[in-house]
């Protein structure tokens, strides 16, 4: 069933068109909701497991959700009320672990189906975690600095004691960076009156984070897309590439795809879409020098470094031409209505939750080899755990030593699901689902989950 958003107002002087009608788009009422179609992805798995219906019900819904308000003053001296949610999916295989988002478009359902996900990811690259997410109502391009830090610390308060090292260990996600993490372990931390920094990952290097964290997730999907092209006989150096969402995963992902070079086609933003005028493809970096200056890559078109045109409609981006395509920023992005038009090769899913089942359906028909968001993307969850562990040691590893432990993990993983896909017949997605819905069943059932 198809569910509508509430539609969350958006004012102020930064206000744009674009962004506008990109909100409108996903709240139209065709935009599906993103918690069924996990569950539909789980349900293309299960059926080739051989599970009860209760341990279907015990594994599908999550454990605890939790919903708060949270009063804010602002800078001109009005108190706001936000909304933020934290979901506790599954805890079979260890503490929940999953980022907290901050976006205008946050719902219960979207933190669901994040959380969901989560809980199949750490499985899937087999780290010792289980799944949880979370979420606040809010638009960051809006607030000061210091709004955002009334706003994170308020956040944990209100949920300090779900939170904890073997409890819940919270992560950057969408809109939330280090510095959001820093306040998080300071707000812990003073309420508990011991330094925890375990309690959350993804923290500043001088607070506990680990090297590579920062660049982990762009680097897992690296990792994935060696294996795929290796896999599809193809050659990373030389395919093209297209890339939307150019935040923390997509900005990345450029950086190292390039270093293995592959030709940066086109690259798009909440600002709009942007492809190469010039063989040679998007420099990366004189794209983060464009959004160091204006904070998004509005106005690329006419930086003269840039060598782009703009896109009539961004999407457009998703049928471009290239070899690999990169979702690298929200969930719906390929859908029945755009999936027969993609001409990539392989869809690398950065992002969580970027292509419907009813997109995978058309893809899998026309042969594009998808690498689904709950391995593809596992890198930053899999470094979270690594800062995790050095937090407890008190003992912190290399980058290096971190780079090796990444790519043991992401290999593993991949071949876990390869094979898992060549011998059901399925799927990358349902394989990666049969793989770890049966080590979290494997886990709750051990424990006495059930009993
Ligand atoms: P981010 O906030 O750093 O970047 C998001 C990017 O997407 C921004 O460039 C934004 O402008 C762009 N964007 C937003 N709406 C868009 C639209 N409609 N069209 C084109 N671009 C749009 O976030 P991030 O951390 O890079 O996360 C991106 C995705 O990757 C999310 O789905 C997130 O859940 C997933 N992910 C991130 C991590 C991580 O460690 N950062 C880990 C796993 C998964």
């Amino acid at each position: 069933m198809a569910e509508k958003r509430a539609k969350t107002p958006i004012s102020g002087a930064r206000q744009d068109k674009q962004y506008e009608n990109i909100l409108e788009e996903m709240h139209s009422a065709d935009r599906k909701s993103v918690f069924q179609n996990a569950l539909q992805q789980f349900d293309d798995a299960a059926q080739h497991l051989n599970l009860s219906s209760d341990q279907i019900a015990m594994i599908q819904q999550p454990r605890r959700v939790i919903e708060v308000k949270l009063p804010i003053r602002m800078d001109d001296g009005n108190i706001k009320v936000f909304k933020g949610y934290r979901v506790q999916h599954n805890i079979a295989r260890g503490p929940a672990k999953g980022g907290v988002r901050f976006h205008p478009q946050v719902d219960l359902d979207e933190v669901k189906a994040l959380s969901f996900w989560m809980t199949f990811k750490c499985a899937v690259v087999g780290i010792p975690m289980g799944g949880g997410k979370g979420g606040v109502i809010c638009d960051p391009s809006e607030m000061s600095q210091s709004e955002m830090e009334r706003l994170a610390r308020r956040y944990f308060a209100e949920m300090i004691d779900i939170f904890g090292p073997d409890r819940d260990v919270p992560a950057p996600d969408v809109n939330t960076n280090p510095q959001v993490m820093a306040w998080f372990l300071d707000t812990y931390s003073m309420h508990k009156g011991d330094y925890t920094p375990a309690v959350v990952t993804g923290k500043p290097l001088e607070l506990g984070g680990s090297e590579g964290r920062v660049t982990a997730t762009a680097q897992g999907v690296t990792f994935t897309i060696l294996q795929a092209v290796d896999r599809l006989g193809m050659k990373l150096d030389g395919a093209t590439v297209a890339i939307q969402g150019f935040g923390n995963a997509g900005s990345n992902a450029a950086v190292l795809l390039k270093g293995h070079g592959a030709v940066i086609k086109a690259i798009s933003d909440v600002s709009g879409g942007f492809v190469s005028t010039d063989p040679a493809g998007i420099d990366p970096q004189v794209a983060l020098d464009h959004i160091k200056q204006n904070r998004t890559l509005k106005g690329f078109e006419n930086n003269p470094a840039a060598k782009v045109s703009k896109y009539n409609n961004a999407n457009d981006l998703l049928t471009e031409e290239v070899d690999i395509l990169v979702p690298a920023a929200l969930e719906n992005q390929i859908t029945e209505k755009n999936a027969g038009q993609v001409k990539a090769k392989i869809i690398a899913e950065a992002a969580n939750g970027p292509c419907t089942p009813e997109a995978d359906a058309i893809l899998a028909k026309n042969g594009v080899f998808l690498i689904p968001d709950i391995l593809c993307n596992a890198g930053g969850v899999t470094v979270s755990y690594l800062e995790w562990v050095q937090n407890r040691m008190g003992y912190y590893w290399d980058a290096e030593h971190i780079f090796m432990d990444l790519k043991r993990y992401m290999d593993n993983a991949f071949s876990a699901v390869y094979q898992t896909s060549t011998k059901f017949e399925v799927n990358m997605r349902t394989a990666a689902f049969i793989v770890a819905i049966e080590r979290v069943t494997r886990a709750a059932e051990m424990r006495g989950l059930y009993a």
